[in-house]
């Protein structure tokens, strides 16, 4: 059956609660654990036809932006998502009230309810004004970003369609468009503190309310991170702060060397190469069919899994009129399907979006057979772990997507993964002294954030730049406004990554390919730390894991003569 031909009829949202309120009585009077089994299956089933319905709806819609249809089922989705998740949320407290929780338990896994537990603690009905007010600041941050028109060479851009302009070979045109990007963070600064600011204020109210001292540790559990805490992850900014950022700071001096400038200027820092980047050779459709023959090479498992995607017509990849922006991977539910949306446009992300969300929909298809929703997906950092392995894992035949760019795509993608580390840790300590100090004044966060920036990045030069000099440069980093505590998962992912990337490319290859296989079908049935654990990986909160997991990358960039 392919994507096309999946029916969406609009969910009664009545009679869902309806059904859904006398199954969670049934559950909680049941007289035996038999009984609560067959009930919890019974939910799942309620809950996987709605989200099946919710995510048709998100995917097409996403498609098409100018779909008047889908338009109004999304406007119907989002109405109506707070009342689905508040069921959601009355079922965890009926699971973990449960008389049989223990046996529970060991039928369903201690997983689900320890994220069950978490979800609880993160919301309750007097809490609700609060927390739409918090959607709606994040929406109106979202209507900002969208509303830039920046005038560039005599044309209108918006701020994605800025990017290659940053990128090009002429630096007093880099220069110039770096410059003309960021007039309109300077002409909305005052806007942009006032969204964050009036986010930073509601969020702490929100936590005070539900008996947390400030936002942290709330951050921490909507997130769904039952095994490490914010003491644990600042050890891991230390590590980060004396295991990566040396090497960084060396690989921007050879960037400078490489691209012969005097001075590495924040405008230089995307411009890696002085003939340009590696660039994917061939069109779309026949990057899915080199992507195609990749995975039935790859593994018998892969192989099923993308004719699966291809024959579904469960990609969508390349950029579209009308077309709403980024890359994603779903799971729809009821099909046991994942879909991958894109928007290809001829650069090196390409093939890195390709295979990035191949990753995360290569897990989604290998645990689609759990009876839980909840174990379908891990939570976020082990998510990205598939996908960003998977980026790594398909090296080999790198060379079929860049030909004569191949060394060039190699080391630019190692660095970069490198060099994100530092940049990803920054924006997580800023986000610690922003909730830690939920009163300190704009002009303080700016301090704090340039602050943080001068330890982690110390290689940046903001070449006088007001607005930058003063620490505005997170403005633009949309999970510090919408996904607070979103974002150092990145970092624990790639550090997760780059030990697949070296186990991979030894005498251990066969190894670490069943180690991510594993890793894919255990889902979400297990913690981010029991992930790890089940994958061999080396847990990135023990001291001395990142300066381990650093040197082989190391020493392979060294080895690599910057003669491109
Ligand atoms: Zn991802």
């Amino acid at each position: 059956m392919k994507f096309k031909d999946y029916t969406y009829r609009r969910p009664d949202m009545a009679a869902f609660k309806t059904q859904f309120e006398k199954l969670l009585a049934d559950f909680v009077q049941a007289p035996d654990v038999e009984t609560q089994n067959r009930l919890i299956a019974d939910i799942n089933a309620l809950r996987n036809d709605v989200e099946t319905m919710i995510k048709l709806v998100q995917i097409r819609y996403s498609i098409d932006t100018t779909d008047a249809f889908y338009e109004a089922e999304n406007d119907y989705v989002d109405e109506n998502l707070p009342i689905y998740e508040d069921l959601v949320v009355d079922y965890y407290k009926a699971l973990v009230a449960s008389p049989y929780r223990q046996q529970l338990a060991e039928r369903w896994g201690k997983q689900l309810f320890d994220y069950a537990a978490c979800k609880l603690k993160t919301s309750n009905p007097t809490v609700l004004p609060l927390l739409q007010r918090e959607n709606k600041l994040g929406s109106e941050y979202r209507k900002l970003m969208s509303s830039a028109k920046i005038e560039y060479n005599g044309k209108t851009y918006n701020l994605q369609q800025m990017g290659p302009f940053m990128q090009v070979a002429d630096r007093a045109a880099r220069r110039a468009a770096a410059d003309s990007y960021m007039t309109f963070f300077e002409q909305n600064e005052a806007q942009l503190d006032r969204i964050y600011d009036d986010m930073v204020k509601v969020r702490h109210e929100i936590a005070v309310a539900l008996g947390f001292a400030n936002f942290v540790e709330l951050g921490y559990a909507r997130l769904g991170r039952t095994d490490y805490d914010a003491a644990m992850v600042a050890g891991y900014r230390r590590q980060v702060l004396s295991a990566v950022v040396p090497l960084a700071t060396a690989l921007k001096a050879r960037q400078r060397q490489r691209i012969a400038v005097d001075k590495l200027k924040y405008y230089d820092e995307a411009f890696s190469f002085v003939d340009g980047n590696a660039t994917p050779k061939g069109s779309a459709e026949q990057l899915v069919d080199k992507a195609q023959a990749m995975y039935r090479e790859l593994s018998a498992e892969t192989g099923e899994f993308f004719d699966f995607m291809v024959d579904g017509g469960l990609l969508d990849l390349e950029a579209k009129q009308g077309k709403s922006g980024g890359g994603y991977c779903e799971f729809i539910n009821d099909y046991k399907a994942p879909f991958i949306f894109a928007n290809f446009n001829g650069t090196a992300d390409d093939v890195e979006t390709l295979t990035h969300e191949a990753g995360h929909a290569f897990q989604v298809y290998s645990s689609r057979n759990y009876a839980l929703p909840e174990y379908v997906w891990p939570t976020l950092e082990a998510c990205e772990i598939h996908s960003m392995s998977m980026e790594f894992i398909t090296w080999p035949w790198m060379e079929n997507f860049f030909k004569e760019d191949i060394a060039k795509f190699k080391f630019s993608h190692l660095a970069n993964a490198l060099t994100f580390i530092p940049y990803g840790v920054t924006v997580d300590e800023f986000q610690h002294f922003v909730y830690e100090n939920p009163t300190a004044s704009p002009a303080e966060r700016k301090a704090a954030w340039r602050e943080i920036e001068r330890k982690y990045l110390p290689h940046r030069d903001y070449d006088g730049n007001d607005l930058l000099e003063r620490g505005g440069y997170w403005y633009r980093q949309g999970h510090i406004f919408y996904d607070p505590f979103y974002y150092v998962d990145y970092t624990l992912a790639q550090v997760c990554a780059l030990q697949f990337w070296h186990k991979m490319s030894g005498d251990g290859r066969a190894a670490a390919w069943d180690d991510y296989l594993k890793l894919c079908q255990a889902g979400g049935s297990r913690s981010f730390l029991g992930l790890v654990e089940l994958a061999n990986l080396q847990n990135p909160f023990i001291d001395g894991t990142i300066a381990s997991v650093m040197q082989p990358v190391s020493d392979w960039l060294s080895a690599v003569k910057d003669d491109f």
